[in-house]
């Protein structure tokens, strides 16, 4: 973990901090038709077509399970490899990509199915024209 930023910023649209400072997810959830999403400024449901305040805000689980993963090699300058790409089905919804810690690079470390929870951390130490830190999601298997 690094220092704590005075005034950290979301890295992603999906990213919210409470009144103590402490960040969650947001996404919103379709009334008509149960359908989630992670970018909670939609105006119409994309599964059910339902619009006109159909979609509710609602702060997604912080648990979800291992839909599928990529164990990236390559990457940009600056970017360190290897890291794991994860899709990962919160529960309750909605389904969220982010990069997947704390595993084994081996692919039966990351198979679909694995249990894990979100994190919020430092965003690879970038920092906005203020010198204010970013925020990002990450996810690490359960603890047993
Ligand atoms: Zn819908």
């Amino acid at each position: 973990m690094s220092t704590a930023p005075d005034s950290p910023r979301p890295a992603f649209a999906f990213i919210a901090f409470d009144a103590a400072g402490q960040p969650h997810l947001k996404a919103q959830r379709c009334t008509s038709c149960g359908a989630t999403y992670a970018d909670s400024e939609r105006i119409a449901c994309g599964r059910c077509g339902g619009r006109a305040n159909v979609l509710e805000a609602f702060t997604p689980a912080r648990e979800g399970t291992l839909h599928s993963a990529v164990i990236v090699r390559r990457g940009f300058p600056g970017i360190e490899v290897p890291f794991v790409s994860a899709v990962v089905d919160l529960d309750g919804g909605p389904t969220l990509k982010g990069t997947l810690r704390n595993v084994g690079l081996d692919p039966a470390d990351i198979a679909p199915g694995l249990r894990v929870q979100v994190r919020f951390d430092d965003a690879l130490g970038r920092r906005d024209k203020e010198g204010n830190a970013y925020v990002a999601h990450y996810f690490e298997p359960l603890s047993a």
